[in-house]
């Protein structure tokens, strides 16, 4: 089963996915990644999810990558009396740390942390924007504000001050219980919502300890502030345009998202475009025509992969999202524009021995009519590097380890297989040209091109390069 596409799509497990039957046909159709979204569903579902995955990626014989979402540290309201007040613009309304439910006059925010930051004229987004409050006065035990905007308030509904950066724990007590779930039950990747600082991602890093990838959800604006320190402790990086979304100005979420993509881009690391991609497709079996255009934009920008969120988890039409993703993904790749288009994303090699080798790949490939390339690559490292490159041959990956393989379905253009170390020189190019002939990826006599590192199996830069041709048939 090899795409006929070089982005990759990730899909939102819940309740209207997560059976294996439906799983296994998402895979067929075109999921490369399944997010199990911890903001939602119990552990037992999370782990069944993961069995469907692992059950269809026996099944399709090609490897799937499963990337648990920690909800991280979300601010929320605290509860009504009777679940939700109405509100209305210039009235006031009490915030404090009282946890009795409130009414009209008070309500709960049951984050201390937050009370310092909000002095008067700070705005305070809840609802995802839909309700605008501002700080009037503050005193010991809580701040007064008026409402700016909205109509309603509800229960525990999601609280932002834009810009600021509280000083909150990377990972809430839930986070971690969910953590040392996902790793027990064998994700391949993880994600932090809400990460603010460099220090979160170091910390997430240190908890995992190399158990699985790990990746940042850019969703506040604070984050921006310091994206390169942040990029340097991901393995991969989410562009999260929800709850980015909330806390800036519609026009400033496209140039957040070239931002952090040419700058993952440069360091070669994976990077998602998430979030109301295909978001009409929740309740209708067609896409808008904008959205299928801004599909297309992440393409043509290079992203790695594409996300399907309430689309794939509990909208009406999964299966058909997914499928016209990959339609639109597939169609953008035959335009002719589309490889300078994303060329213009793309920065120079750095100065390693590994990248050395890849500008002589990609140089080769382009010039000699090279059918596909193929990196031996033990740690995943070597092809992520020749990823970065975007040249448009698909890239082999043969790796020995399946957990590797499975983090590679994530990276743009990459195909993961798992195959045994060769003993020398000659397995390798055996291994490599007939796996490449089997998958299709070379025909009769074409060129293919092996990138490896020896001695075989030992971590650590590519320092080979050879060319091959697939067996004459
Ligand atoms: P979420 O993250 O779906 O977990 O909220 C993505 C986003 O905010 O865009
Ligand atoms: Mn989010």
């Amino acid at each position: 089963m090899i795409r006929n596409r070089r982005a990759r799509i990730v899909a939102t497990l819940g309740p209207a996915s997560r059976d294996p039957a439906m799983v296994e046909a998402l895979a067929r159709a075109s999921v490369d990644v399944f997010r199990l979204n911890f903001s939602h569903g119990t552990h037992e579902d999370h782990a069944a999810a993961l069995a469907a995955v692992r059950a269809a990626e026996l099944a399709t014989g090609r490897p799937l990558a499963a990337l648990a979402d920690l909800q991280g540290p979300k601010l929320r309201l605290g509860k009504f009396v009777n679940g939700k007040i109405a509100v209305a613009p210039k009235q006031r309304l009490r915030l404090d740390q009282d946890p009795t439910p409130g009414d009209e006059s008070r309500v709960c925010v049951p984050h201390p942390e937050l009370f310092a930051a909000m002095t008067p004229g700070v705005t305070l987004l809840v609802d995802d924007g839909k309700v605008r409050l501002r700080v009037v006065e503050t005193d010991a035990k809580g701040v007064m504000v008026e409402v700016v905007q909205g109509q309603e308030l509800s229960d525990r509904k999601g609280v932002a001050l834009p810009g600021a950066v509280i000083p909150l724990a990377a990972l809430t007590a839930k986070d971690r219980q969910d953590l040392a779930f996902a790793l027990r039950i064998g994700v391949d990747w993880v994600a932090l919502s809400f990460v603010q600082r460099p220090a979160d991602m170091a910390e997430l890093r240190q908890l995992v300890q190399g158990r699985a990838a790990v990746m940042a959800k850019i969703e506040k604006p604070a984050a921006l502030t310091q994206l390169d320190e942040i990029l340097d402790l991901c393995d991969g990086v989410m562009i999260a345009r929800g709850d980015l979304g909330v806390e800036l100005e519609p026009e400033e979420v496209p140039p957040a998202q070239k931002t952090i993509l040419r700058a993952a881009r440069r360091r070669g690391v994976p990077v998602i475009v998430a979030t109301q991609m295909l978001e009409s497709m929740t309740h209708s079996a067609t896409p808008t025509r904008a959205e299928a255009s801004d599909v297309a934009n992440a393409v043509y920008e290079g992203a790695d992969a594409l996300m399907l969120s309430a689309e794939t988890a509990s909208g009406d039409y999964p299966l058909e999202a997914a499928s016209i993703m990959s339609r639109i993904i597939a169609r953008v790749e035959q335009d002719p524009r589309w490889p300078e288009l994303m060329g213009a994303e793309r920065d120079a090699l750095e100065d390693e021995d590994v990248d050395a080798l890849v500008a002589a790949a990609r140089a080769a490939a382009e010039r000699a009519s090279v059918a596909c390339l193929v990196a031996f690559t033990t740690t995943g490292g070597t092809a992520r590097r020749l990823a970065r490159e975007r040249a448009l041959q698909p890239v082999l990956a043969l790796t020995p380890h399946l957990a590797v393989a499975r983090r590679l379905a994530l990276v743009w253009g990459l195909e993961p297989r798992v195959g045994a170390n060769p003993a020398s020189l000659e397995d390798m190019t055996d291994e490599a040209v007939d796996l490449a002939a089997r998958l299709g990826l070379a025909g009769s006599g074409e060129r293919v091109l092996i990138l490896a590192g020896t001695p075989f199996g030992a971590p650590g830069a590519a320092n080979l390069l050879r060319l091959a041709h697939a067996p004459r048939i």
